[in-house]
């Protein structure tokens, strides 16, 4: 059997229907690779006092206490049955039941139930759960199907088929299941004693021990490294198959311009992945780099020194961006650095000039028509924008470069959308100051080569970070304030981040769900935070509001005004977050921080702290001592390295969304893999998958593996598509 057979021959059609319409399965590897969430365990009753309000649950209890009882309002009868223990309870409630409803839950019985949590009358509630009766002991006669063992597997279920539900399509398949094709070589799972696949099946879906589903596990798990990593060297093969025209930096051109203008020496790395990059550019196969480097490092530099090479090669280079105000800053910047060089067409442009363009989802009709006229005809040199460069109308003239600012926010996809709009394959820069975990790297970006920019340049002070604990010391956020009012008073200019816009309360807040219960006072807002500051500790200072709600002309006014000095504070939410770069902002003060990421957290205080003068970022928080929040920001006060806050943060976070995977997470190549914890595995598996391609480059002695890899690469794209 292959595990691309389709479900359709070995369910009936009406199960069939319901897991492909639940979870879009379609063949018996997509449900043999639907793994249990959890295990329950025979007798072991589920705590019901961690059930979460609206979450959709599956639950082992002992029926407690059943009745059926005449309904006040309507006609008919009601059956109520709580089940729990000591420590907690919930009620199931079923208006005009069946007589099996009342046959099967007399008291003392256990099963699982499952349905979406409620509330009433200040009681959490099941309302017409599903359920299934669980034997107290593991009965041998009953051994056939799902229920046997000890373990009881509990599936990522839907209202529409129940856990236990997905264990008999299972269950159907596995019993029926002899051999498998394996994508994993023989000598591979030799070498690292690697179970054979249809064990793992059953010993994952149905263990009877512990043992049993951890050994499943690990041998699932090397599937994914492994196959996912053989995309990757896949990937990287194509590269290197792949040719492009060498763009040679040219002597007397725009790069030895730009170098010989810079205001500032390059720190020993810019200089150094300058070069390489250089070398790379000059090859006739297209580079594929990810440039790594703390917010401040002078990644930009690097973009633009590179770019300019190419123009003088006789290219076109792309920066892409992930909000317009990054897109119009960098722009603005971009020109302001490139000076006379940049201005093509226009006064006091020098011979060599060329243009930069600016393309973003709210330029106005006739400046977009210009632009996209320009790109193609080839005299925009650099064209800097937004998602708005992947739209179809955008067609280069000779793209030889893309550079990708701020990678964490872009799919592989939208990289290959912006590849694809050269003619010939462009060389492609990827930047991002979120330092990556190795592993993650090596998954994520497994197709890049990577550059690290370890040091600041030169004359950068440190930035100092405070806890300020508003409710437990209300005298720390006055003095808090204060200090913002004497950085003022020396000409400095302030930041204060709000997690919210505000008043439109459909919005929900950006960073980590609170701990308490979520019975807390909605995050501080800037359209709040602003004037409560404008008529107290701040009255008197120059205060404007930036925030995602505003027009793109406003955004951008408020952000030339601060640059120049004509704002002293700027109430934003996190449109700030990215490669906002303003030297003479030296303190931020972040309102309810505990709502923030710990990476998010980190990019924002990169914003201060950017010039000589020494950077204050003060974290405001309400979250009581001891508690996690503020222990994740005690964190990111203690270290400035972001390395270690990013290992932080990863922890907490779910695999999906490390992998930037769509949150249905239908299909995702990577279910059990945990980039932190898996290390080993991962490094081992990608040495492996490397060794193979390079053995066998076509896969011709793998077609197990290929289809697998094709699998892949399809369901990727099928998100991008999902997404838009
Ligand atoms: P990143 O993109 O890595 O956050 P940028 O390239 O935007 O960093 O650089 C941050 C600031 O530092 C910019 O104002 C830039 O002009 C400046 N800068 C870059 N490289 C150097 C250097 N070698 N010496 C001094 N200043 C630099
Ligand atoms: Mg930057």
């Amino acid at each position: 059997m292959s595990l691309e057979a389709p479900l359709k021959s070995y369910l009936d059609g009406r199960l069939a229907k319901v897991v492909w319409e639940s979870f879009g399965m379609e063949t018996v590897g997509d449900l043999l690779r639907h793994y249990p969430r959890r295990y329950v365990e025979r007798g072991k009753f589920s705590d019901l006092r961690r059930l979460e309000l609206g979450e959709h649950v599956t639950i082992l209890a002992r029926v407690q206490k059943a009745q059926t009882r005449q309904m006040k309002q309507r006609r008919g009868t009601m059956f109520e049955v709580v089940v729990g223990d000591d420590y907690g309870s919930l009620n199931l409630t079923w208006f005009t039941p069946k007589g099996t409803h009342m046959r099967d839950l007399k008291i003392g019985v256990q099963g699982l139930f499952s349905g979406k949590v409620s509330v009433f009358r200040n009681t959490l509630q099941l309302a017409h759960p599903d359920y299934k009766l669980v034997e107290e002991d593991d009965d041998p006669a009953a051994a056939v199907g799902g229920y046997a063992g000890r373990l009881i597997p509990v599936y990522p279920a839907t209202e529409k088929i129940a856990s236990w539900k997905i264990a008999d399509a299972i269950n159907i398949v596995l019993d029926q299941l002899p051999m498998l094709a394996d994508p994993l070589p023989i000598e591979v799972k030799a070498r690292y004693g690697l179970t054979d696949l249809v064990g793992c099946f059953r010993g994952i879906h149905r263990p009877q021990s512990v043992q049993e589903h951890e050994t499943a596990r690990h041998r699932l798990k090397w599937d994914e490294a492994f196959v996912l990593q053989a995309v990757l060297a896949n990937r990287r093969k194509e590269a290197r198959r792949t040719s492009t025209p060498p763009r040679v930096r040219a002597a007397g051109g725009l790069a030895d311009a730009f170098d010989a203008a810079l205001p500032f020496e390059l720190t020993p790395g810019q200089a150094e992945i300058g070069q390489l990059v250089e070398e790379e550019l000059a090859q006739p196969h297209p580079m594929h780099r990810l440039l790594q480097g703390e917010v401040g490092s002078g990644k930009t530099v690097i973009a633009i020194r590179a770019m300019l090479a190419v123009i003088d090669a006789g290219g076109q280079a792309a920066l892409m961006a992930p909000t317009e105000v990054l897109a119009t800053q960098h722009a603005r910047s971009i020109r302001e650095l490139l000076g006379p060089i940049a201005l093509a067409g226009e006064l006091g442009a020098a011979d060599i000039a060329t243009r930069i363009v600016l393309l973003t989802g709210s330029v106005t009709a006739a400046a977009r028509r210009t632009a996209l006229a320009e790109i193609a005809d080839g005299s925009a040199g650099i064209v800097i924008g937004t998602h708005a460069l992947l739209e179809s109308k955008v067609v280069f003239h000779d793209l030889g470069l893309v550079v990708i600012d701020e990678q964490h926010r872009f799919g592989v996809e939208q990289r290959d959308v912006l590849r694809g709009k050269g003619g010939t394959a462009p060389h492609v820069l990827v930047m991002t100051a979120t330092p990556i975990p190795r592993t993650v790297a090596m998954t994520v970006y497994g197709d890049l080569e990577t550059s690290t920019l370890r040091e600041l340049p030169r004359g950068r002070s440190p930035i100092k970070t405070a806890v300020v604990p508003a409710t437990e010391k209300p005298s720390w956020l006055d003095a808090a304030w204060k200090r913002v009012r004497e950085q003022v008073a020396e000409g400095r200019q302030a930041f204060v981040v709000c997690p919210r816009i505000g008043e439109a309360e459909t919005e929900t807040p950006t960073g980590p769900e609170p701990d308490d219960g979520g019975d807390r006072r909605p995050p501080l807002a800037v359209l709040d935070v602003f004037p409560a500051l404008t008529d107290g500790p701040l009255a008197g200072l120059r205060v404007e509001m930036l925030h995602g709600r505003m027009h793109a002309d406003d955004k951008d006014a408020v952000m030339r005004r601060f640059s120049r000095g004509d704002i002293d504070v700027l109430v934003a939410t996190t449109v700030i977050e990215v490669g906002v770069d303003v030297p003479n902002a030296t303190v931020m003060a972040v309102m309810d921080a505990d709502r923030f990421g710990i990476s998010q957290l980190h990019q924002l205080r990169g914003r201060v702290g950017r010039g000589a003068a020494a950077g204050l970022c003060l974290l405001v928080t309400d979250m009581p001592e001891g508690s996690p929040a503020r222990a994740r920001l005690d964190a990111v006060a203690a270290t400035l390295d972001g390395f270690e806050l990013a290992r932080l943060d990863l922890e907490q976070r779910r695999e999906g969304d490390v992998l930037g995977v769509s949150q249905s997470g239908r299909r995702s190549s990577v279910r059990l893999l945990e980039l932190l914890k898996d290390e080993d595995l991962i490094v081992d598996a990608r040495v492996e998958a490397t060794a193979l391609l390079e053995s066998d480059p076509d896969l011709a002695g793998h077609p197990v593996l290929a289809a697998e890899i094709a699998r892949v690469v399809d369901a990727e794209r099928a998100i991008f598509l999902e997404k838009g």
